[in-house]
């Protein structure tokens, strides 16, 4: 355990030691890694990658030979392995710090580079997502039978080895995003409590109907809600490949602005989001005697909506009906970082007309893995097709799910292998019922 006075494993690999110590090759994450399931050898799976980060820790590999990079990125860190590990090696950990070194020794790649310090320029980065949103009718072409978009050619065969085929589909970024269709603060009569939404970047511009559906939950259970602007992204994103300075930078951002407002709970509706207030932005910032004790602060006070809605607010049960066949997926994040499974199911099983239908194996990762999807399409794929083979079984008409990014790929991968599935959060069917049951009365 890190101390102020010491560096953390993102700024000292040896600190991993006390990770891999604890390995003691067993081979249980061979049952649960999703690479090794599909690419089926050694070297894809945990115990051989920690094997790797002991010889890098000892000097016998050095950290940017072909074979190391290639292990380094070949990981959803999905931290299937971390929940399946009798000693509890926090794989996360020694794959982040590994990633963080490299960068430390070779610099990011210059596109990386790039995108990621928009990032850390929340405007900027918005004045592009919308103008991406604006431009985008140039490279896709609308799928409206799926509610998605599709690379037109010529970009669909350019693409077409990273997966960006006239077949992939992807949310359509909103010209107008969440934060810009609602305002700052939402008050409701006799609050029972004030949130803070934060939002993330998915839902904000990918699944902008999904996060009001949030704010439209909470305020039907008495919640005032508040949407800062100038929140940013969470970080993940960067921080799983290896920029850790941005990560830092943009989790003090968001420290800064959340504490501002005035709420006494931050409220996610992505596994990935409030996993980085739960856990990342506490880790990242644990050498930093002024952040570090205002992220633990926070981190204690950070509910996934669902959580919050099933042991805070006790939430009123819906007496709309949705007439659906439901289950629901598991998001690695959503689970396995902040344990949270039982509230979804929850709150799903409250719905009137939901017949739930449990999938096998529901917590198996999709293939996200945020951007490994981008990079490692194929393995991605054939991971998302075992899960859409489990959804198939089910013959549920809707997916389910708590991570808007596994809901991209959920998209993509019922209109591969799935047989007319749609995709959703689940709190939008939560929605649905509060509206059905306002037009009932
Ligand atoms: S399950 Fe844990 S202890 Fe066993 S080999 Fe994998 S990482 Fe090591
Ligand atoms: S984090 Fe996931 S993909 Fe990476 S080694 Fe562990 S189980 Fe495999």
């Amino acid at each position: 355990m890190s101390t102020p006075e010491s560096p953390t494993a993102y700024d000292e690999l040896s600190q991993i030691r006390q990770e891999t110590d604890r390995c003691m090759k067993c081979g249980n994450c061979m049952a649960v890694c999703p690479v090794y399931a599909t690419e089926k050898v050694e070297a894809g799976v945990t115990r051989a990658k920690i094997a790797v980060a002991e010889a890098v820790l000892s000097g016998d590999l050095a950290l940017d030979d072909p074979k190391v990079y290639r292990m380094l990125f070949d990981c959803l860190v999905c931290k299937s392995c971390a929940a399946n590990c009798p000693t509890r090696v926090n794989f996360g950990r020694i794959m982040l710090a590994l990633r963080a070194a490299l960068v430390r020794k070779n610099g990011l790649p210059w596109l990386k580079k790039a995108i990621f310090s928009t990032l850390r320029h929340p405007r900027l980065f918005d004045v592009g997502m919308k103008a991406g949103a604006v431009f985008n009718g140039l490279a896709f072409r609308g799928v409206k039978a799926k509610a998605a978009i599709a690379p037109r050619s010529p970009f669909a065969w350019a693409g077409g080895t990273i997966g960006f085929d006239g077949e992939r589909l992807f949310p359509e970024l909103a010209v107008k995003p969440l934060r810009d269709r609602v305002p700052e603060v939402i008050s409701v009569p006799d609050a029972k409590f004030k949130v803070a939404f934060f939002t993330g970047d998915s839902l904000n511009y990918f699944y902008p109907d999904a996060g009001a559906d949030v704010i439209e939950v909470l305020t039907a259970n008495g919640v005032e809600v508040h949407i800062p602007k100038g929140q940013s992204c969470c970080g993940i994103p960067v921080l799983v490949h290896g920029d850790v300075e941005t990560a830092r930078a943009l989790a003090r951002n968001n420290l800064d602005v959340f504490e501002k407002c005035g709420a006494e709970y931050i409220i996610t509706g992505c596994g990935s989001c409030g996993g980085a207030w739960q856990h990342d932005f506490k880790e990242v910032l644990a050498d930093d005697p002024v952040y570090g004790p205002k992220a633990a602060y926070w981190a204690e006070r950070t509910y996934d909506i669902s959580t919050f809605l099933t042991e805070v607010v006790h939430f009123r049960k819906p007496t709309g009906r949705v007439e659906a066949s439901v289950t629901y997926h598991d998001s690695c994040h959503l689970k396995k970082s902040m344990g949270v499974f039982r509230e979804p199911r929850e709150i799903l099983g409250s719905i009137p007309g939901i017949t739930f239908k449990e999938m096998a194996k529901p917590d198996a990762c999709c293939g996200s893995g945020g951007s490994y999807v981008l990079t490692h399409y194929e393995t991605a794929s054939s991971i998302g097709k075992r899960k859409v083979e489990d959804i198939n079984r089910t013959g549920a008409e809707i997916v389910s799910t708590g991570c808007p990014a596994c809901m991209m790929q959920l998209l993509d991968n019922v209109n591969r292998f799935g047989t007319g599935q749609q995709t959703r959060h689940y709190i939008s069917l939560l929605a649905e019922a509060y509206r059905n049951e306002k037009a009932a009365s």
